[in-house]
């Protein structure tokens, strides 16, 4: 039977194909598939791993017998016993050879398979079995990493490897969290769902970048989905379509290859410069999160780098910091790529919904029970880190020798952090100096997310040369809802007027003040905000490469000082949506 659920719109486009669940947990697991000629040496592998467990197993419940703890004992032969089940040892080997999954993936696969069952369970004693069939799970999963795995050295963990007659495949989980949406780049998957997420949270936006579709907060959807379940995204509407009709596939495929012809249209804009009807020049930016990101700047006709989300480089590396020449290397990749254009990198924003590994327990606990949006995030966690920050400074300076380069300070909200971090950058300078290494000036740029800030633009502009406003933050900060939480997506309005009155102010100020201003959230590569945008004056905007042709095509149809005329009436509107569009209508 076919159902819908609904969820929230992250990437445009429409993704079909076959269900693959994964606990959230498990997010990061390698999901790769292995060559015919490798399924056999994957089998043994996954046997390797089992037998190594069952000895761990054995050895234990012999220490534990001696001991006389009769209840432990019996525990170990009830994961004995597990372990060698067919359901387990032999439905997972299938995996490998009928879907030619790498032995992880196709460990968790079964391990889902099993625990839906355990959970439909009448009997409480054995749905409780479902924690014993994780930790031996857990246990097989910790001895493949163990067993050699001829993959693993060569770094092609989540590359696609051609296995003909594969169909499409679609990761349905929990949660993914950002750091783990970065595997999922070189992964097998077309698309993706998860039950929880804001449209603007972190995973939401490394989907976006990655352009593939995606729906978050889709609440249920990890219960509904059964693996290999037929599954639609439509990413445009935030639907899920599990196991379509033949007649709603079809109209599917069809949208499908509709989006595929409009975008290579849009593509053909690529080289056309970002001019209004008007002949006013629209400098169009792209965002990224990692070096290997800056071809698609390129290829996206974008004209520089508006926002380098650094903090990814500090991801997925269990807790250990890229160091200064590691990041240095990072950054002019991306330098060097851009050839002159500018690339404005934004030092790290770690906190909130993107967490370090190495965080301790005990800003663990408090990343879960306080409130971690309003904790020590981006700039607030840089100044309490000093020396990574000056690394991360001197990181950056030394890439400005091989071409443009701007710092960008995320989560401004204090002028004592504006002196702090002006101090910083002068320490990192004379450092450089002493050790003789060649820089350039670099501008330094604040990110408006902070209502204090923007309401406090003039003083802020007497220390920075620009600044970008970032609209997630913003929205998030002035209406006091979490991003990241789908409980309150309801609440998160781009269009509400308080916010559009800071973004507003922020803009004119800003230009009067003949400062840069450049908005690198969400909103930059929404077209329903571009005309908006423009009319506030706005000429520059940074969004995911992807957009880039689309908002070009709108600025190349607008009229800006027609525009400009408009601005007042949506501003002072109650509903200023509404009152856009009607205006829109006239023209
Ligand atoms: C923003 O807040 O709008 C922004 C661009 O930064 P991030 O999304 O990384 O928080
Ligand atoms: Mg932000």
């Amino acid at each position: 039977m076919s159902i819908q659920v609904f969820g929230l719109p992250v990437s445009r486009g429409v993704a079909i194909g076959r269900a693959v669940l994964v606990a959230s947990s498990r997010v990061d697991v390698a999901h790769y598939f292995v060559d015919a000629s490798e399924v056999e040496s994957e089998v043994l592998r996954l046997r390797d791993a089992r037998d190594e467990v069952a000895a761990e197993l054995t050895t234990l419940k012999a220490e534990v017998s001696e001991e006389s703890h009769a209840e432990l004992a019996a525990l170990l032969d009830v994961h004995l016993m597990m372990l060698h089940d067919e359901m387990l040892a032999e439905a997972t080997k299938q995996w490998i050879i009928e879907r030619h999954y790498n032995a992880e993936w196709a460990m968790s696969a079964q391990l889902e398979v099993l625990a839906r069952q355990f959970d439909e369970m009448e009997d409480d004693y054995l749905r409780e079995r479902k924690a014993d069939l994780e930790q031996v799970a857990e246990r097989i999963l910790k001895a493949l990493a163990r067993v050699a795995d001829p993959l693993a050295s060569s770094g092609v963990h989540g590359v696609p490897r051609d296995f003909a007659g594969e169909d499409p495949l679609i990761l349905v989980a929990n949660d993914i969290a950002p750091a783990d949406m970065l595997q999922f780049k070189r992964s097998v998957f077309t698309g993706f769902v998860t039950d929880v997420g804001g449209r603007t949270s972190h995973t939401a936006i490394v989907a976006r970048s990655m352009d593939i579709p995606a729906v978050v907060g889709a609440r249920e959807a990890s219960r509904i989905v059964r693996q290999d379940d037929w599954l639609v995204i439509d990413g445009d509407a935030g639907v899920l379509i599990v196991n379509p009709s033949p007649i709603i596939l079809e109209e599917y495929r069809f949208r499908q290859r509709q989006s595929e012809v409009e975008r290579a249209r849009l593509n053909r804009l690529r080289h056309t410069p970002s001019v209004t009807l008007d002949g006013q020049s629209v400098e169009l930016l792209a965002n990224i999160e990692m070096p290997r990101d800056a071809g698609a700047v390129i290829d996206a006709g974008a004209v520089g780098v508006g926002l380098f989300r650094s903090e990814f480089l500090f991801m997925n590396r269990g807790g250990n910091l890229p160091d200064e020449d590691e990041q240095f290397i990072a950054y002019r990749e991306v330098v060097e790529a851009l050839k002159g254009l500018p690339v404005t990198i934004r030092t790290v924003d770690i906190g909130a919904d993107k967490p370090l590994e190495r965080m301790s327990a005990h800003e663990l606990r408090h990343e879960h029970t306080l409130n971690p949006a309003l904790g020590l995030r981006a700039i607030r966690w840089s100044l309490s880190e000093p020396e990574m920050f000056g690394q991360q400074l001197r990181a950056i300076l030394r890439a400005s020798a091989f071409g443009k380069v701007r710092i960008l300070i995320p989560m401004v909200a204090h002028l004592s952090e504006v002196h702090r971090v002006r101090q910083a950058l002068d320490r990192a300078q004379a450092e450089l100096r002493a050790r003789g290494v060649p820089f350039t000036d670099v501008e330094l740029g604040a990110m408006i997310e902070v209502p204090a800030a923007a309401l406090m633009l003039p003083s802020l502009l007497r220390y920075f040369d620009f600044v970008s406003i970032g609209t997630n933050d913003l929205i998030q900060y002035t209406l006091a809802i979490d991003r990241a939480d789908e409980a309150v997506s309801h609440l998160y309005d781009p269009w509400h007027p308080a916010v559009l009155h800071l973004i507003a102010q922020t803009i004119s100020q800003a230009n009067a003040l003949g400062k840069g201003v450049c908005v690198c959230g969400e909103m930059a590569g929404d077209p329903a905000f571009t005309e908006l945008l423009l009319a506030m004056g706005l000429r520059s905007l940074s969004m995911h490469p992807a957009q880039v042709s689309s908002i070009k095509q709108r600025v190349l149809r607008c009229d800006a000082r027609a525009l400009s005329s408009y601005l007042p009436t949506v501003l002072e509107a109650d509903a200023p949506q509404d009152a856009c569009a009607a205006l829109m209508r006239q023209r």
